[in-house]
């Protein structure tokens, strides 16, 4: 079994494949265990305690998410994640000290799942209700059980292309070795989990440098489908660097980022007026203030740092590949998702995961399509022949500058009036120029060495860029993080979900499945 990607999705996913018997081998692009945004950052996990508050967790989650999750998806997901959050213990993973203390804040404050863990307190067992990781400490913790478990691990051999049967059952990938000259490497398998994150861009976020969406172009171009591509604009305030130091304003990076990010701090203006309230109120008054070019600052023990708004797209947002099982088995026979790279509407719905959703889908998700997959491999017959699937931005020569493609594409996301704030225009604007820039990208981009892996991420990017304008174009309402000012409230028909795939030709609609919709007082308004 191949599992692509060694985030934490990767990392639980091969060590379930391991322990359900399957000869496991891990592909990272950079090192796994000390790449992507968990290993870059503490996060916080969606870990909460069996009972009333575990279930008051998923009625807000339904609600903050515009009532596109799926309860049973978020009760399997909280129950998941405590279990493993308990083995990783057992392991000798020490939680506690101040991190922990960071997911512990005054009821008052901060957004809705902060204002859950802390009414939920500690369990019957004295472990904290929500806990904080050393991004780092955990995934070197977890790499070392990967290799006890036999797992073998290769670091900087990027995933380039899928390889499919003549059925189109994807068994196996190939790519390039980094370290070795950028030779090639092919690997075959009865099965292979997706875990490469999700595409931020290259937004500068941290740890989002991997995030550039190959495995959803991987997945598209085996045949799979992608959804919820319409909640790709998660933004975080960061801290603004080299800024000039005023009166009363402190250099940057003095924030603890854990607090930063977790909004314990107050958030305000030029003149000191405090934005928007608590938690994600001021959050959103921040964005919108960044957005009419007004500076935003956080206030830290009555000093000020600037904030500037920095894209985490998919990352933290809810778009992926399509999921149709808890087996975590996408569309497309043998392939399985893990984490960041799939679609979380059922878990986050409209909202994305600022709640500690991404690393507990991580796990989960992990040790399902890990499970799923290793049975999947022990289903198969004899092995035929296999070829590598198509794909954009591979030509051994270039015909055109990767860096012209991703400037291009950064262009129609990074900033806040293109991604934070919607309308028809400028999303039609945004579609007409990456779509005249996709048949170049397929048929002229690529080159060798570094070249090719910087191709092969433009055309992701450029694939993943194209999905989130269309699904966008296509929701005509606001809802989430999906803001419309062309369509500013929460309508009641479209309380459903998009998918979206094609590369040539993009295509959104509306997934079938039902979804019970509750109406939001005066957030909704008919169609
Ligand atoms: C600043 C920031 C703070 C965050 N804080 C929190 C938090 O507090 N709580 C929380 O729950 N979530 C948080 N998140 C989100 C969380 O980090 C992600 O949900 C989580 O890392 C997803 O894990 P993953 O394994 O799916 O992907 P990643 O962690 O992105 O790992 C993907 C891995 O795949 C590799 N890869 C990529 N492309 C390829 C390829 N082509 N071939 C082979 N390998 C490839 C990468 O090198 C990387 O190792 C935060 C994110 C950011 C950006």
């Amino acid at each position: 079994m191949l599992v692509l990607g060694g985030g934490p999705a990767g990392v639980w996913a091969a060590l379930a494949a391991a322990r359900a018997g399957a000869r496991v081998a891990l592909f990272d692009k950079a090192r796994c265990g000390a790449s992507g945004p968990t290993a870059k950052n503490s996060v916080s996990l969606w870990n909460i305690p069996p009972g009333p508050a575990r279930e008051e967790a998923v009625a807000r989650g339904l609600a903050d998410g515009g009532h596109l999750g799926d309860p049973e998806w978020m009760a399997r997901v909280l129950a998941e994640t405590y279990r493993r959050v308990d083995q990783l213990a057992r392991w000798g993973y020490r939680f506690g000290g101040e991190r922990a203390g960071l997911c512990q804040p005054s009821p008052a404050a901060g957004p809705a799942w902060l204002r859950s863990a802390a009414a939920s307190g500690p369990d019957a067992a004295g472990r904290p209700a929500r806990i904080c990781v050393d991004g780092a400490h955990y995934l070197t913790r977890m790499r070392r059980c990967l290799v006890l478990a036999g797992v073998r691990v290769f670091d900087y051999h990027p995933a380039l292309q899928l390889l499919a049967d003549a059925e189109g059952v994807v068994c196996g990938a190939s790519g390039v070795q980094v370290r070795n000259g950028f030779r090639a490497w092919s690997a075959r398998a009865d099965a292979v989990v997706l875990a490469t994150g999700g595409c931020a861009f290259y937004s500068g976020g941290a740890g989002t440098d991997v995030a550039t969406g190959d495995g959803l172009l991987m997945a598209v171009e085996a045949g799979g489908e992608l959804s919820g591509m319409e909640f790709s604009s998660a933004y975080s305030l960061v801290p603004v660097c080299a800024a000039p130091s005023a009166a009363g304003v402190r250099m940057p990076g003095s924030i603890p980022a854990p607090e930063l990010s977790q909004h314990f701090t107050t958030l305000c203006d030029e003149s000191g007026a405090v934005l928007g309230g608590a938690g994600f109120g001021s959050r959103a008054a921040a964005f919108e203030a960044l957005a009419d070019g007004r500076r935003v600052y956080a206030s830290w023990h009555a000093e000020r740092v600037p904030l500037r708004a920095v894209l985490e797209g998919t990352v933290r947002g809810t778009g992926g590949v399509r999921l149709i099982g808890f087996d975590c088995a996408t569309t497309v026979p043998g392939l399985f998702g893990a984490g960041d790279v799939t679609g979380r509407e059922p878990i986050t719905g409209a909202a994305g995961g600022f709640g500690g959703q991404g690393g507990a889908w991580a796990m989960s998700s992990g040790v399902w399509a890990g499970a799923g997959a290793a049975r999947f491999a022990r289903g198969r017959g004899l092995r035929g022949p296999a070829w590598p699937v198509p794909g954009a931005g591979l030509h051994t020569a270039s015909g055109i500058d990767p860096r012209a493609v991703i400037g291009l594409v950064q262009e129609h996301t990074l900033p806040l009036r293109r991604s934070y704030w919607r309308s028809a225009g400028s999303l039609r604007d945004s579609i007409a120029e990456l779509d005249a820039l996709w048949p170049a990208t397929a048929f002229a981009l690529g080159g060798s060495g570094p070249d090719r892996v910087r191709a092969r991420e433009a055309a992701a990017l450029l694939a993943v860029a194209r999905w989130t304008k269309y699904s966008a174009l296509a929701r005509t309402e606001s809802r989430g993080m999906h803001r419309r000012t062309d369509h500013p409230v929460a309508v009641e028909r479209w309380c459903t979900r998009l998918l979206a795939g094609g590369l040539d030709t993009v295509w959104v609609r509306e997934d079938q499945c039902a979804l019970s919709c509750t109406p939001q007082g005066s957030d909704l308004a008919s169609a």
